[in-house]
């Protein structure tokens, strides 16, 4: 084993272990840490951060790529290779943004996380405003750093979704506003609208989270390595692949919510605890981005457990969970009822044809940000705007408009497109199983989850970062990113759910 190699490998393990320590503490703050500690904790965080940047700029690290480089890629096989371009690709970015900078977003992105907190509670754009201004100003200047000839917005964006771009994030928006906006209007104009009624009602939340624990231990979770628990808003964590931990909420007016939490967390966990067996502390084993990840949660919460066939499988179950509630309710009316879909204010509370219209208006408001056309002082408007013309309501409060979304008060900017890019690999992911399997809905009306994860695990889990996002797609689907299905699927499904089309 070449020496270089290995004293790099150890440096980055010991890295990894300082971000699993902090993924610890991030999970304890949010499930069970007294608020009263918030303080504390901020400085263990920022300490810790202080700590992984220091270890990660040493100088030592450049020198040990260097003399990867004169070598790279003879004598070193896939793996090793991924590594040495993810360490060179972190070091490189790591060095060029100066310290003060590092500091200041840190320190105004936790603060800033208060000021939305507040603004939001008061209904105050205003309170917010100031804030959310140096944060751009601060984030344009980090993005010069890392590359003054690249558009800011595209580098925000490389940061969640590598290697995508404007140019190729707006012709797929394009295709999908032109065609998901008639769509939303023939749903809200369809004559038949499915029965909710059963939905809603007294759902105990002890019976909500044991029916959620069976499902995602069928669906393959290992309670062994994992955790389920909760917390104010529902998310995937953990340290190690062996420690992976998800949370949910729970209403007592409503069991859907929790229960499509839990799997959709349940499939960022399968994620996690599939990845390679070797170099696990390495950033080859690591998910591939942000977007290929939430393709994860999305194909078992929407491609699987919103299907008609995961209904029949389940039906006995929900019957038998909430007899009061359920009772002579079929699979087919709540297949429909779940599916329900109609524009909201929040984000995360729409459903799958809606969401991506909420991303698209993030995306062109951060776009119009970040290129000079919007002021901040004009978000409000733009905002309200944008919602009116692609789903017809407009927010008559910043809460339900502008202030609803933690993203921005932490300086994440470029994050949203990755929602709905996992929507479409995989809606795409799953037509590719299909081809292969043509039983695939067979084996979810039969509970033969065990068959779908290893697929995923097979496929995409193993793979961590040894492909780029478009080969990966390419491997697993035969083409790249190809928004049709994503439209096919919502148009097929919806059209039969609320009658749309006439048979010819
Ligand atoms: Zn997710």
């Amino acid at each position: 084993m070449h020496e270089a190699y290995e004293k790099l490998s150890r440096k980055m393990e010991e890295l990894g272990q300082l971000e699993q320590i902090s993924g610890i503490l991030h999970w304890d703050q949010e499930v069970i840490m007294p608020s009263g500690a918030a303080q504390a904790r901020a400085g263990h965080l920022s300490v810790l951060a202080g700590i992984q940047h220091q270890k990660l700029t040493d100088p030592s690290i450049g020198q040990l790529l260097d003399q990867l480089d004169s070598q790279f890629p003879n004598g070193f096989d896939n793996f090793q290779q991924c590594n040495i371009q993810e360490i060179r690709r972190r070091y490189d970015r790591e060095i060029k943004i100066p310290v003060d900078l590092v500091q200041e977003l840190a320190e105004l992105g936790s603060r800033g996380h208060h000021i939305w907190v507040k603004a939001r509670q008061e209904n105050k754009f205003s309170e917010f405003a100031p804030v959310l201004e140096r944060l751009i100003e601060l984030k344009k200047q980090w993005a010069h750093h890392i590359d003054p000839h690249c558009p800011p917005y595209d580098i925000l964006i490389d940061d969640y979704e590598r290697g995508l771009t404007m140019k190729q994030v707006d012709p797929i928006f394009d295709v999908l506003k032109a065609e998901l906006v008639p769509l939303i209007r023939s749903i809200q104009e369809s004559s038949y609208q499915p029965d909710v009624s059963f939905l809603q009602g007294e759902f105990s939340v002890e019976k909500q989270e044991a029916l959620g624990r069976t499902i995602s231990e069928e669906l393959g979770f290992d309670f062994d390595k994992g955790r389920m628990d909760i917390s104010v808003h529902p998310f995937c964590g953990g340290g190690d692949p062996t420690d992976v931990r998800i949370t949910t909420r729970y209403g007592s007016d409503n069991f859907m919510e929790s229960l499509f939490a839990v799997i959709h967390e349940t499939g960022h966990a399968l994620y996690e605890q599939g990845r390679m067996e070797r170099d696990r502390a390495l950033p080859v084993s690591e998910a591939l981005t942000t977007g290929i990840h939430e393709s994860q949660s999305l194909f078992w919460e929407r491609m699987i457990s919103k299907q008609k066939a995961f209904c029949d499988y389940y039906m006995d179950l929900f019957r038998k969970t909430f007899p009061d509630n359920l009772k002579g309710v079929d699979s087919e009316a709540f297949y429909e009822a779940i599916n329900v879909s109609r524009p909201s204010f929040i984000r995360v509370e729409s459903d799958e044809v809606t969401y991506p219209m909420h991303i698209i208006l993030r995306y062109e408001i951060e776009k119009g940000i970040f290129d000079g056309t919007y002021a901040v002082s004009d978000l409000p408007e733009v905002w309200n705007n944008k919602m009116s013309d692609y789903l017809g309501i407009r927010p008559a409060t910043d809460v339900e408009g502008i202030l609803q979304d933690v993203h921005w008060s932490g300086g994440a900017f470029g994050y949203f497109p990755s929602y709905t890019f996992g929507a479409m690999y995989a809606c795409q992911f799953y037509n590719a199983f299909k081809k292969e399997a043509p039983g695939l809905e067979d084996w979810v009306r039969n509970g033969k989850f065990q068959s779908i994860k290893e697929w995923l695990n097979r496929n995409i889990h193993v793979k961590g970062k040894l492909l780029s996002t478009e080969n990966l797609l390419k491997e697993v689907t035969g083409e790249g990113l190809n928004p049709e299905y994503f439209i096919a699927y919502l148009k097929n499904k919806y059209d039969k759910i609320y009658r749309l089309k006439p048979k010819a």
